[in-house]
């Protein structure tokens, strides 16, 4: 991307450079067509102008020649009144005519009279046969020559005429004209402007540094015609410096001369340079209006990718919300699905309780049946014994031993109907509640477990009667209260089965708005693992037939139910010990007492 972006820029630099190197070359090329164009016309109007201001002086040196002082001049020289006549003359129509001189030659070339013949450098006895112009009219040829002045050392235009009288040439009138006016004009141009002569020499320019100098190599033979002719006064014509500029050319004059016109480089590098700054100009602002447009595609780029990445997050806000959902509804489903598992088993376990209670009574009272059984058959066999005995004592009429077994009997079977009635309440199934005593509930329990107790020969240390104003009365069902007792002096009885020590303990205390009652043994006492599940349905490390595990269950939830606790723990001196807490009316946590 980066690279990319470099690469961009370099193509876009190369270009722009491309561009304006593009725009510079044309603009050179077209400006340079254009101002040689322009050269061309400015040539069209200035040679015409140069033409004019040679031929006007053409038949200057004619008219003279006509003069008759000037032919006589010529036939009588070495007069010393016409000389000084012509010379007067000769002056004079200089200074009207604006020439730079008018001169007068004879056959072989020698001035014999000037109009600067009172000038330090006269022409007067100079002697021009050697120049062209001169040969030239003395062929009788109107003759013209561009050179500098052997004298005066000034450039000139020279043209002569014979002076003719019928056929004969008498001699010879020269004209030098300046062209340093005309050169004047070209000062201010801007542009290179030369006149060159046939030989490409250039005599006449507004650049010194272009003067007396040839355009191309010069051939030896035009080298010793200059130097014959003493054209420009021996000076070195050296050729210019490296190639001829391109130019505007126009041949004038009569002598075959060429008007030139060099542009100036300057203002076409100038135009040139205004193309390229203005190609420079299109370059940047293409540049400029491609950055902006790639800025432009970038923030479009840029926000896009933000809307996207925006979406993508929504999406996936969405897709997360959406996976909560479902997980939040899944877990509500759990939830709804194990509550009403959890209702179910609560009814379960509510309905199986309520057959436990049920089922454990008569379970107890099956285990019951054996002391049951062995309770009631002793005063049973005791009543035979003694009805046997009785109609012995009748048919014998021993009355009074026969009344003394009567009473015996009597005595045996209302223990027998006390037993009873104590079974008779055990087995039914008994919402009935009331105020119970207490101790009279415990007596009951102990009273059922009694024979075993003596059977196995259990010590069962019970709480002395208590008196009317210390009674613990509770209020609930005496049937269920009786239960649990006779389970935990049941439970307490197996315990001590093995122990060295066989004893049972009972107290009875009242303990914060609670009747209490402790059943403590000299058994094993309660391990970890057993304390753990004590209250456990079906959980009994008894041998099968011998316990079910309900008897704590049961008895636990018979004390709640009460709104009693049952609480089993170890006996600081080995053994364990539970205890039934019911509370009692009036305490604080009485309640329906009335
Ligand atoms: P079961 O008597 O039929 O085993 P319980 O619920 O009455 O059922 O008792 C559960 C278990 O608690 C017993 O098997 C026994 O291991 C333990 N346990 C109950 N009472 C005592 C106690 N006084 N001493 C030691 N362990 C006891």
């Amino acid at each position: 991307m980066h690279v990319k972006r470099q690469l961009a820029w370099l193509l876009a630099l190369l270009a722009s450079a491309g561009l304006i190197a593009a725009a510079y070359q044309v603009a050179m090329r077209q400006g340079g067509a254009d101002e040689l164009e322009r050269g061309a016309r400015q040539l069209q109007l200035m040679a015409p102008e140069l033409e004019s201001a040679l031929d006007k002086f053409e038949t200057l040196p004619y008219v003279v020649g006509l003069q008759e002082n000037v032919a006589a001049l010529l036939t009588q020289p070495g007069e010393r009144a016409r000389i000084d006549q012509v010379n007067r003359s000769l002056q004079a129509i200089a200074r009207q005519s604006r020439v730079g001189a008018i001169y007068l030659m004879d056959r072989d070339g020698n001035t014999l009279a000037a109009s600067n013949w009172d000038l330090p450098l006269t022409f007067m006895g100079r002697n021009f046969g050697y120049r062209p112009y001169f040969r030239e009219a003395l062929a009788g040829r109107a003759g013209r020559f561009y050179g500098i002045g052997s004298t005066t050392s000034e450039p000139g235009y020279f043209i002569a005429q014979p002076v003719m009288r019928g056929a004969r040439v008498l001699g010879v009138v020269a004209v030098k004209i300046s062209l340093d006016e005309f050169a004047r004009n070209w000062a201010g141009s801007e542009d290179t402007i030369v006149l060159a002569d046939s030989a490409d020499v250039v005599f006449l320019s507004n650049r010194p540094q272009w003067t007396y100098r040839s355009l191309r190599a010069l051939s030896a033979t035009t080298q010793r015609e200059l130097a014959s002719t003493d054209q420009y006064a021996r000076r070195p014509i050296a050729p210019i410096d490296g190639q001829v500029p391109p130019h505007a050319a126009r041949r004038t004059g009569p002598l075959g001369w060429q008007l030139m016109l060099f542009p100036a480089p300057d203002r076409v590098r100038r135009m040139a340079a205004l193309w390229a700054l203005a190609a420079a100009l299109v370059a940047a602002s293409a540049v400029v209006a491609a950055w902006a447009l790639y800025q432009r595609r970038r923030r479009l780029e840029e926000r896009q990718a933000a809307n996207a990445a925006l979406q993508r997050a929504a999406g996936e806000l969405d897709l997360r919300l959406a996976e909560r959902t479902a997980l939040l509804r899944q877990a509500n489903d759990d939830l709804e699905a194990r509550y009403a598992t959890l209702k179910e088993t609560e009814h379960v376990l509510r309905s199986t309780q309520d057959q436990l209670v049920q089922a454990g009574k008569l379970a107890m009272l099956g285990q019951m049946a054996a002391g049951v059984t062995h309770e009631l058959n002793q005063p049973l066999a005791a009543i035979r014994a003694f009805a046997d005995n009785a109609r012995t004592f009748l048919e014998r009429g021993q009355q009074a031993q026969a009344s003394a077994n009567l009473t015996h009997i009597s005595d045996a079977s209302a223990r027998m109907g006390a037993i009873i009635g104590q079974l008779k309440g055990f087995a039914r199934r008994s919402d009935a509640v009331a105020t119970v005593d207490i101790a009279q509930s415990l007596a009951a329990s102990a009273f059922l477990l009694q024979g075993e107790f003596k059977r196995l020969g259990v010590a069962l240390a019970l709480p002395p009667p208590l008196s009317s104003p210390n009674q613990l009365l509770i209020t609930g069902d005496a049937v269920r209260i009786e239960q649990v007792l006779i389970n935990l002096l049941r439970n307490a009885l197996d315990a001590v089965d093995e122990a060295d020590v066989r004893e049972v303990s009972v107290t009875l205390a009242q303990i914060d708005g609670y009747a209490v009652v402790r059943i403590a043994d000299s058994g094993p006492g309660l391990s970890d693992s057993v304390a753990a599940h004590l209250f456990e349905p079906f959980f009994t490390t008894k041998p099968s037939g011998k316990g079910l595990g309900l008897g704590l269950a049961i008895s636990s939830s018979i004390v709640q139910a009460m709104n009693g606790q049952l609480e089993g723990s170890n006996r600081p001196g080995g053994g364990a010990q539970f205890e039934v807490r019911l509370p009692l009316p009036g305490g604080e946590t009485n309640e329906g007492n009335e």
